[in-house]
């Protein structure tokens, strides 16, 4: 293995405290924030070992009592400003069993993407009033399934609507909906999802004329995680239900769908710094990421390529700005303007909600140097199974050290390679410092991986098994057994 002789990695200072000695960390280091039973996991070597022999490499743990938390956290800014509020876990964020039976016993609702999402929460339980299906493209077997229970579907174009007018001609019931609404705001960016309100508006007079759509309510879901943009479109969404009430429809909710901001790592010097030195990193110094990958990021400003894994402003207090947030024709504020209406809000988190749920933990397979020489270690994981659509996952993991010959180990550094037969087979893009050294049979532990990380591009390519999923009750180990069993916990 290499030592560290790179220019960035001395600049580098990180806080240790005599508890947490970092066993591993980036050359230019970003700590995660842990939630205790992560801790307790980490600091168990044993257990950590006995659950990768039981259960493969790498392994996903699950503990869900962060998203009562979470929960709390928005519905009290909710009720700080008296407004009727419900909570819809995205469930794209999670594929896991123990995540809806979190949800729905915190009192929460489940925001479903797919046939058999919806026909699995229907198997668990889940009551018909506390689900909508925002799928982006609905097979008519989904619309069948939720006109059949009476699920809310948003509605996203016109041959959509009309597919589901064909199949509502069928049964005597009118059809519960929502019409997914894109901004006629230019501050807003350009979106492929719903339609403007007039073309709403339109549709339903020309098109249903015999009333067989119930309009329940408006949905939207932004890009990003901007707030004020949220409050212009609730102002937005609120206006186009004066225009239904006018058509004898009855919506009783705008629901401002996802992206509600958290954070994964706490100082914000740190977040900063590693910018900082990414953007002075001359071309070709791997001394910060593999082949000085720049993140998508070409000058100072932190990229747009990744989530912004620092934010200050999250969750509870991100929504009471969005209630404070003032019209700008009414001078009144989004609160306001819900209560003076009787609509309640709704949203549809899904990372935020996951916060601090998931923990994936994965075997070194083996340490090598490239043919130049540069330090590896391989793990018994591919890429696909700690990633998002962003361009890399800037957190540091932990390293558990259960492998043998740690006496005779050396300080070193190197990259994480994984199981797909490609070069750029990184499982993640930044460089690591191992301070005692780092051998075949250690563990290293990706934090805070339940909100999209672990599942949403996960493949099993080189039919490689996917990773287990497993919920953890003390050490009580319960298999969540959504992968091969379908719709029952195992
Ligand atoms: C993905 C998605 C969400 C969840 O977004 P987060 O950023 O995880 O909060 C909610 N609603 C819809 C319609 C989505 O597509």
């Amino acid at each position: 293995m290499g030592t560290t002789n790179s220019a960035a990695a001395g600049r580098f200072t990180r806080e240790s405290s005599p508890l947490t000695q970092p066993m591993m960390h980036g050359t230019a280091p970003l700590t995660a924030r842990l939630e205790p039973w992560m801790e307790k996991v980490i600091s168990d070597p044993d257990l950590c070992q006995e659950l990768i022999k039981q259960y493969g490499s790498p392994l996903n743990l699950h503990d869900y009592s962060s998203m009562g938390r979470n929960i709390a956290e928005l519905r009290a800014a909710a009720e700080a400003h008296e407004i009727d509020f419900q909570i819809y876990l995205a469930r794209k964020a999670n594929k896991t069993l123990g995540a809806i039976d979190k949800a729905i016993a915190e009192g929460c609702g489940i925001d479903v993407a797919s046939f058999h999402e919806l026909d699995q929460c229907l198997n668990r339980g889940v009551p018909t009033e506390r689900l909508i299906v925002t799928a982006a493209v609905k097979s008519a077997a989904l619309l069948r399934l939720a006109v059949e229970h009476g699920v809310v579907i948003s509605l996203d174009n016109v041959d959509e609507a009309t597919e589901l007018l064909e199949i509502a001609g069928e049964s005597e019931q009118r059809v519960a909906v929502a019409l997914r609404l894109a901004s006629d705001n230019p501050a807003i960016p350009p979106t492929r999802f719903g339609l403007k309100a007039d073309q709403w508006l339109s549709f339903l007079e020309q098109a249903d004329k015999p009333g067989k759509l119930k309009v329940d309510g408006i949905h939207f879901h932004l890009n990003g995680y901007d707030g004020s943009q949220r409050a212009l479109l609730v102002a937005e969404s609120l206006e186009l239900i004066g225009d239904l009430r006018e058509l004898g429809q009855e919506p009783a909710f705008v629901d401002m769908g996802g992206g509600i901001p958290m954070s994964y790592l706490d100082d914000e010097n740190q977040w900063a710094g590693f910018w900082e030195a990414l953007a002075e990193l001359p071309e070709g110094d791997e001394s910060l990421t593999w082949k000085s990958d720049r993140l998508g990021a070409s000058g100072p400003e932190a990229s747009s390529a990744v989530y912004p894994f620092h934010q200050k402003v999250i969750r509870g207090g991100w929504l009471q700005q969005v209630l404070e947030t003032k019209d700008s024709a009414t001078q009144k504020t989004i609160a306001q303007m819900l209560r003076e209406r009787g609509i309640q809000l709704r949203c549809e988190p899904g990372r935020s909600l996951l916060d601090g749920c998931g923990l994936t933990l994965a075997e070194v397979a083996f340490t090598k140097t490239r043919s130049d020489g540069a330090p590896l270690v391989g793990l018994h994981m591919n890429r696909t199974q700690c990633r998002s659509t962003s361009a890399d996952f800037l957190l540091d993991p932990l390293l558990i050290p259960t492998g043998s010959g740690r006496q005779e180990r050396e300080p070193c550094d190197g990259f994480l390679v994984g199981a797909y037969c490609i070069e750029e087979e990184l499982i993640l893009r930044r460089r690591f410092e191992f301070p005692l050294g780092v051998g075949k049979g250690d563990i290293v532990a990706f934090p805070n991986t339940g909100g999209y990380l672990m599942h949403i591009i996960e493949s099993a390519s080189h039919q490689l098994p996917l990773a287990k999923n497993v919920r953890l009750e003390g050490r009580e180990t319960i298999l969540d057994g959504i992968d091969e069993a379908g719709a029952s916990l195992r």
